[in-house]
């Protein structure tokens, strides 16, 4: 295929071998002084065998890990569209205002008089989180998304404990990232699955013929893993409400509604941020991230402690709360993940509002670039992403892993693939608003092109990626059976 418009994987990328086949016997990375004791042997009954590390120089060893960093992709060297995973670029002010001596140093069991600015900041970020969602307390504990569903859950847990009466259920749609049921079976509900319309949507109808006294509430992804917005929430919260139940909202999404939504009114009891996405800090790999849980009147009680209290123009830490779930960490959270987080609410301002459209104006265009050329399961309007399959492809025996593969031939990382589930090989994309409309044309041009391909020349999209250093791994032995060393 042309590699003219898209990136591409072309030009200086080094074949790099094992340390071991690299080495060279007698090759020493560091020269040390001659020796001026006597020798002694080391006891190898207390020492075990000498490990067999490969001969080196310092060069070598240099070369190789520079060589093999520079296969990474991340969001710094292109395009990353994984929808429902929002990897947007993290501005580097964020990086400088995090590595700041003052918040770097800071010690988490320094006396708060010295924590004062460390404090003001976790204060000023739960309010900026607070605007953006209309709610009335927040923490900044949790650590992750996943977290932040479990601390939500756990206050859930908590008031129903507190009314007098568990409930054993939880309702959440089949749209529902994995992580919804796994938090709410932790806190020993036994999650019940919802349909979605034909619009993609969960219905009150749906919501009323489930909802009883025995079910403590619903998990409610706004807008869902299908980039569709849920119209109903209103009313469906209505009717959780009336039975006794409350309402998570997994905000794992913002970024489609930030500054356009008031989440209060829709009637959500907690909802988490997933600030490592809506807020840019940077994730993946399983890197740090930070999934603060914000709350209305109902479940200020239960909050995680310790929370930062403000009096006059002091801060404090207040662990005085009876019915709070306790703590999540041992200290604060993810603090440093946390000041990257302010460091892009202020620098944005009011232009969040412009990232939200943004990011739903580019997965709209890429949606309309690409119809025709994938199926289109829910074609309805949808928000900051858009899902495909490959029911167009399969025809000719090609299927989204194949589109996936060969998409990194042409210089963009795979879009999120085979989710949500409701879709049968799912093509999820999310662009977010960090792309410009020429890097948008030239992944709609690649995505295109493939399609083609997969008409023309299926046995060739099968047989892809090409141009990386290693094609098609077996993903599951990979992962199962690492080779750590070299023997
Ligand atoms: C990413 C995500 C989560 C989980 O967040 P983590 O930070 O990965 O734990 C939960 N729900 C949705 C919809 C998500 O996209």
């Amino acid at each position: 295929m042309s590699q003219s418009r898209y990136p591409g994987t072309r030009g200086l990328a080094f074949k790099e071998p094992l340390l071991w086949e690299r080495a060279h016997e007698g090759r020493i990375g560091i020269s040390i002084p001659e020796q001026d004791v006597p020798e002694s042997k080391l006891d190898a009954s207390l020492t075990g065998p000498a490990p067999k590390l490969p001969d080196l120089s310092e060069v070598d060893v240099i070369r190789h890990y520079t060589r093999l960093s520079s296969w990474n992709f991340g969001v710094d060297t292109g395009m990353y569209p994984l929808g429902s995973c929002t990897m947007k670029y993290n501005p580097k002010i964020n990086e400088a205002v995090a590595s700041l001596p003052g918040f770097a140093n800071i010690h988490p069991l320094m006396p708060e008089s010295c924590l004062q600015g460390a404090l003001k900041l976790m204060y000023e970020l739960e309010q900026d989180l607070l605007k953006m969602t209309g709610m009335k307390a927040a923490s900044l504990q949790p650590s992750a998304g996943a977290q932040g569903e479990l601390a939500g859950i756990l206050m859930i847990h908590a008031y129903h404990s507190h009314k007098g009466k568990q409930r054993s259920k939880m309702i959440m749609p089949t749209t529902a990232h994995g992580t919804n049921p796994a938090s709410a079976a932790l806190c020993g509900y036994t999650p019940v699955p919802v349909e979605l319309n034909k619009d993609g949507v969960v219905t009150p109808e749906a919501i009323r013929e489930v909802m009883d006294e025995d079910t403590a509430g619903i998990m409610l992804t706004n807008p869902n893993t299908l980039g569709i917005f849920e119209n109903h929430v209103a009313e469906i919260s209505k009717i959780i409400h009336d039975k006794g139940g409350l309402v998570y909202g997994d905000g794992a999404n913002m970024n489609a509604l930030m500054g356009y939504v008031d989440v209060h009114k829709m009637g959500v009891d907690v909802l988490h941020f997933n600030v490592h996405k809506t807020l840019s800090t940077p994730h993946g790999g399983g890197g740090p991230g930070a999934g603060p849980v914000v709350v209305n009147e109902t479940l200020e009680p239960f909050l995680p402690v310790p929370r930062v209290k403000k009096e006059g123009d002091r801060y404090s830490l207040c662990f005085d709360a009876p019915l709070t779930i306790g703590r999540l960490q041992a200290f604060f959270g993810n603090f440093a993940i946390l000041v990257r987080a302010l460091a892009y609410t202020r620098t944005m301002g009011h232009m969040l509002k412009d990232a939200t459209e943004i990011a739903v104006l580019n997965a709209n265009y890429i949606k309309a670039g690409l119809k025709g050329y994938y199926n289109l399961p829910y074609p309805q309007a949808s928000l900051h992403e858009v899902i495909f399959n490959d029911a167009t492809q399969q025809k000719n025996g090609v299927t989204t892993l194949d589109i996936a593969k060969r998409l990194i031939d042409c210089g963009y990382h795979p879009p999120t693939v085979y989710f949500p589930l409701v879709v049968d090989g799912a093509l999820m994309i999310e662009p977010t608003e960090t792309e410009s409309k020429a890097d948008l044309d030239g992944f709609i041009e690649a995505m295109r092109a493939i399609a083609k391909e997969a008409e023309t020349n299926p046995e060739l999209v099968k047989d892809t990626p090409q141009n990386t250093m290693v094609s098609r791994p077996d993903e599951t032995l990979a992962a199962r059976q690492l080779i750590l060393k070299g023997e």
